[in-house]
């Protein structure tokens, strides 16, 4: 069975590329039928972040990623938080040190700075691995006194000089390294804790993970993990891995890094994080937001850019994913949500529209009128809080008005024209938009002004600048009463 995780270090909030590590995760795993698993790897306590495992999770549940299996829906292979399996991983690593794959390390956090800053590239391993303290370099009965006596000393795999081990990437193909270029990675803390490397090789083993997507940052450390399947006499469980392409800077110079998004101007994380807005809190829809994320890097070769979760489960395929970087573009990732929004019925967009109102005081009950209003100007929304600005107006008297637009050319026979349309308005029933611009305009024609000199006016009355739908929907919907107060307000 196809079983997949997604398993993040609980150090921040997800970034885009954590995002779409999930998502790619996910899809493989509902293409296939599999399960996806989310799996909370916590070994590295000194880089633990209050509050993002609860992140992680509103994360994916935002971006409806529901993970069969997590720390909050445990299934047959629990625990799934690291840390609480901390004592499973011990009897790997002393498995391993029986074996001759690694060993004991005596060196003290000083020790190793002192050979990092005097050994230009100091890396533990197969050229400096004689001179430390470590299992291998000393005599077994100084070992054993060491390790009577409690001394702090974490486990290392030994990395064997000169082999080459491979394996096939499903992105890449065939990916070999020197194992000369490797060093002997910590495998066991002092503190007893696993490090990631350990820890990800045994998990996968024991939730019998067949397929992980990890970013392509971990390439490197593949070697090291290729090395504990073997060792531990896993090889054939080992899952088959996709290292998925980076996200770029816009400009294509470099990895697009968790700080770029204050200097680049537009956010770099799913929900908000630290004075990044978020996606969720600039505006976007989740559906767009995903959308967008899985075109980065990846796309069905037909050209259609639009996608539904299901559809991307439907169509989503290993060999259409890009060997190469995704350059990220802000103004593209907007264009899928207007997109969106644009597709959304406004049911939908009812609970966020209302949020955003509410954010400004703008508190409304009456869903029906609410609804209309989307539906009449959602087409002109890039961005959720694009509503407040869009829309202010049907519930409040215009927030500023564009007098510029209007004064210069002002005339006493508008001022006629507009006293007559409110008494049209008063004998009328309630307004019908296209009755009332049929009127409106021969009400122009008769008093000898061109409809067009007095269309404006009649908008910026309304809506307080030269931006909207069609001025007469607008009328029919704040009613005829309001209509003829801001008309009024409007010519004295
Ligand atoms: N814990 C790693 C991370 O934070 C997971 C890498 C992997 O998927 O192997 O991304």
């Amino acid at each position: 069975k196809v079983r997949v995780r997604f398993a993040p270090s609980p150090t921040g909030g997800l970034h885009l590329g954590g995002v779409r590590t999930a998502l790619f995760n996910y899809l493989f795993a509902k293409k296939n039928n599999g399960d996806f698993i989310l799996r909370i790897e916590d070994t590295d306590q000194t880089r633990f972040v209050e509050g993002a495992e609860q992140y992680i999770v509103d994360c994916l549940k935002w971006c409806g990623l529901e993970a069969d299996e997590s720390p909050v829906k445990p299934g047959q292979y629990a625990p799934y938080r690291q840390s609480e399996r901390k004592s499973l991983y011990r009897q790997y690593a002393e498995q391993l040190v029986m074996q001759g794959h690694a060993y004991y390390a005596f060196d003290t956090a000083e020790e190793l700075d002192k050979n990092r800053k005097e050994i230009p590239n100091f890396q533990y391993g197969q050229v400096y691995r004689d001179s430390l303290r470590n299992s291998l370099s000393l005599p077994q009965h100084e070992v054993d006194a060491l390790l009577d006596a409690h001394t702090p000393h974490v486990i290392r795999i030994k990395i064997p000089a000169d082999e080459t081990v491979g394996f096939d990437d499903m992105i890449r193909g065939r990916v070999t390294f020197d194992t000369n270029q490797v060093d002997d990675k910590v495998l066991l803390k002092a503190d007893g804790m696993p490090t990631y490397h350990l820890a990800v090789v045994v998990d996968d083993y024991l939730m019998k993970i067949s397929h992980a997507f990890r970013g392509e940052e971990w390439l490197p450390s593949a070697p090291v993990h290729l090395l504990l399947w073997k060792y531990l006499g896993w090889k054939d469980a080992m899952p088959k891995w996709a290292h998925l392409p980076l996200i770029l800077k816009p400009d294509g110079h470099g990895k697009l890094s968790k700080r770029d998004g204050a200097r680049l101007g537009f956010p770099v994380f799913a929900l908000d994080w630290q004075g990044d807005p978020g996606y969720n809190g600039m505006g976007f829809l989740p559906e767009a937001f995903v959308n967008m994320l899985a075109t980065l890097g990846w796309n069905d070769g037909s050209g259609q850019e639009l996608f539904t979760l299901n559809d991307l489960v439907e169509k989503f395929s290993i060999e259409r994913i890009n060997k190469s970087g995704a350059k990220f573009d802000f103004e593209k990732a907007k264009w899928f949500n207007a997109e969106w929004i644009k597709r959304s019925g406004g049911e939908g967009l009812l609970p966020e529209v209302k949020k955003v109102l509410q954010g400004k005081g703008i508190i409304t009950n009456d869903d029906a009128y609410l609804l209309t209003v989307i539906n009449l100007i959602k087409d002109r929304c890039t961005l959720l809080t694009d509503f407040y600005d869009q829309a202010n107006y049907f519930f409040e008297l215009p927030l500023e008005y564009d007098l510029n637009a209007v004064k210069p050319k002002w005339t006493p026979e508008k001022t006629d024209f507009f006293n007559n349309v409110i008494a049209l308005l008063k004998e009328s029933d309630a307004i019908d938009a296209l009755i009332l611009e049929e009127r409106f305009k021969a009400l122009a024609t008769d008093k000898g002004l061109k409809p067009g000199d007095v269309m404006l006016p009649f908008r910026i009355m309304l809506v307080g600048g030269k931006f909207g739908p069609h001025v007469f929907d607008i009328a029919a919907l704040i009613g005829k009463k309001e209509t003829v107060k801001r008309i009024e307000a409007g010519i004295t």
